[in-house]
């Protein structure tokens, strides 16, 4: 003789029985030990959640003989009847097959009739309810308009955004949650124990990972499992029943992409193919892998962690960890929007060991913070590009021989009050915030023998001179000056910097830094890792000669 389903043994049977619906349980209970009911309910959540499950308990605490209480005796005739399906006042009804005008016309004349016993309710049960059709909304809406005092709807939906209106404004709506892994794990291994069974720890954590939020498909695979491997289940058990990718490929991929071997890692890819994985599910799982080596990397080894080789742990770095978290998830979310699974794992793969290659971020910002002296020296500007250096671990770079790096050139003494531009800025701002933030953008202000008050703005920025010269701008600025200067100046300018210079002579020279600089193996590792572009600079002294006189600045490389 079969066994009977777990999920069917174990499927709650009062309130007290239900895992992890804590907040709508306890007001529905609280609503039938007060007798404080609405005419109709909305239960919705993912399917395998439960929905039908409270909606029967709630039947049963409506009507239970031993009531008004705020459980169910699930003992008594009247709760026996609705638990076997044969009770005459709840009426259960599936919207998915029952749609059309004779089903209403059917619940609007069960409605009218008072239910078998005074003190008890009919309760319609309408499974899948997203379903029914426009006639039977309105059929549905003419009842709740005026509800006989007897009748309650529970609603179960897993699209309650399909509910007309209409019908919510008149329901109370009860949003279920999946119950978290670990609620699930602890009742499988609850139910294990009574059913005589002996799981491992990692054949629960896999269980309770495939339940994915249901308890009843969490059931249902320890069911399947049980079938292959009788009392005592172990990991291996639970991946071979449940089809769950082999724990060594989900290593072996996330070591090769971790090395960079991109070869290794698309084999492990065809091998897991080949045996009829499903390859969202191996994403979800090198995922996971990966986050169990970025934490124990972080802080060391957990409680209930899987366990991992020193070895193994040695050979990645955090940043690349992390990086390959991205991936994986981004990966993981476009296959379960139903992307080309192996094309798109394919390309993960390939970005992933290409990651492998790049220079250390510390390495990097070592190279950055010894100063112009410890980079490598650029090629000449005809010269090809070079290809970034691609290394990894530890040893720097070639630099030039040891010397103090050279000193940059003292500024000139400014023509101008430096704190000036920073003042009117901040009395602009507050005066209207916008012009305080225009203002920032020019680059010196400075007051004339003849009290003319003069604001530079670099030829680059010319967009925010127009922005200065509007009347409402010059008006702030105008009171801005007053109050920092004691007096309003007679007129203000706005000049572009270097208007008065010829414009074309500073071009080549900065140009051609800007265009080195873009050369540079660190720069160019910058652009690569940070999708950086080059906006703008400003040329050394030493290697790269003196500074370049302002100009314009150049488009961004790319
Ligand atoms: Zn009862």
């Amino acid at each position: 003789m079969p066994r009977r389903p777990l999920a069917r043994t174990y499927r709650p049977q009062r309130f007290a029985e239900v895992l992890g619906q804590e907040a709508p349980v306890r007001a529905l209970a609280a609503a039938s030990a007060r007798r404080e009911l609405a005419a109709a309910y909305i239960f919705s959540g993912t399917r395998g959640i439960g929905k039908t499950t409270i909606a029967r308990i709630f039947a049963k605490a409506l009507n239970c003989e031993k009531g008004p209480a705020e459980d169910c005796c699930d003992a008594c005739p009247a709760c026996r009847d609705i638990a076997e399906g044969r009770s005459l006042d709840v009426l259960e009804m599936d919207a998915a097959t029952h749609t059309g005008i004779d089903d209403v016309r059917e619940l609007r004349e069960a409605a009218q009739y008072p239910p078998s016993r005074k003190g008890r309710y009919r309760v319609f049960i309408i499974d899948e309810a997203h379903q029914l059709s426009q006639a039977a909304w309105n059929g549905l809406l003419k009842i709740l308009e005026e509800p006989p005092p007897w009748c309650v709807f529970l609603l179960c939906t897993t699209e309650p955004h399909k509910i007309p209106a209409t019908i919510e404004s008149r329901a109370l709506h009860f949003a279920f949650k999946s119950p978290s892994t670990a609620e699930i794990r602890e009742h499988l291994a609850r139910i294990a124990e009574r059913e005589g069974l002996e799981p491992t720890g990692e054949a629960l954590d896999l269980l309770a990972k495939a339940a994915q939020g249901s308890v009843r498909d969490g059931l249902s695979a320890l069911d399947q499992v049980r079938a292959l491997a009788g009392k005592a289940i172990d990991g291996a058990a639970v991946r071979e029943a449940l089809g769950l990718v082999p724990e060594e490929a989900v290593r072996d991929y996330v070591r090769a992409v971790g090395r960079g071997d991109a070869a290794a890692a698309l084999a492990v890819l065809d091998g897991v193919e080949r045996e009829g994985h499903d390859l969202r599910g191996f994403a979800a799982e090198a995922l996971e892998r990966v986050r169990a080596l970025a934490l124990a990397k972080a802080v060391g080894s957990r409680p209930g962690a899987p366990p991992i080789a020193p070895d193994e742990l040695e050979s990645f770095r955090v940043e690349q960890l992390v990086w390959l978290g991205k991936v994986l998830d981004e990966t993981e979310a476009r296959l379960r929007q139903g992307g080309p699974q192996r094309v798109l794992l394919d390309l993960a793969t390939i970005r992933m060991t290409a990651m492998a290659d790049l220079t250390p971020l510390e390495e990097l910002a070592q190279r950055i913070g010894s100063g112009p002296a410890g980079r490598q020296a650029p090629p000449a500007p005809p010269g090809p590009a070079p290809a970034s250096p691609r290394r990894r671990g530890g040893s720097p770079g070639p630099s030039a021989p040891a010397s103090p790096p050279p000193k940059r050139s003292a500024p000139q003494a400014p023509p101008d009050d430096a704190s000036l531009l920073p003042r009117l800025a901040e009395a602009a701002a507050a005066i209207t915030g916008r012009v305080g933030s225009f203002l920032r953008q020019a680059k010196s202000a400075r007051l004339e023998a003849d009290g003319r008050l003069v604001i530079s703005i670099a030829r680059s920025r010319a967009f925010w001179k127009t922005r200065l010269e509007t009347p409402a701008a010059r008006e702030a600025i105008v009171k801005a000056a007053a109050e920092v200067l004691g007096g309003a100046p007679p007129s203000v300018e706005f000049r572009l910097e270097g208007e008065t210079a010829e414009p074309g002579a500073a071009r080549p020279r900065n140009r051609d830094a800007l265009e080195r600089a873009s050369r540079d193996p660190i720069v160019r590792e910058l652009f690569e890792r940070f999708d950086a572009v080059l906006l703008g600079g400003e040329a050394l002294p030493g290697p790269e000669g003196p500074p370049a006189p302002d100009g314009p600045a150049p488009e961004a490389p790319r």
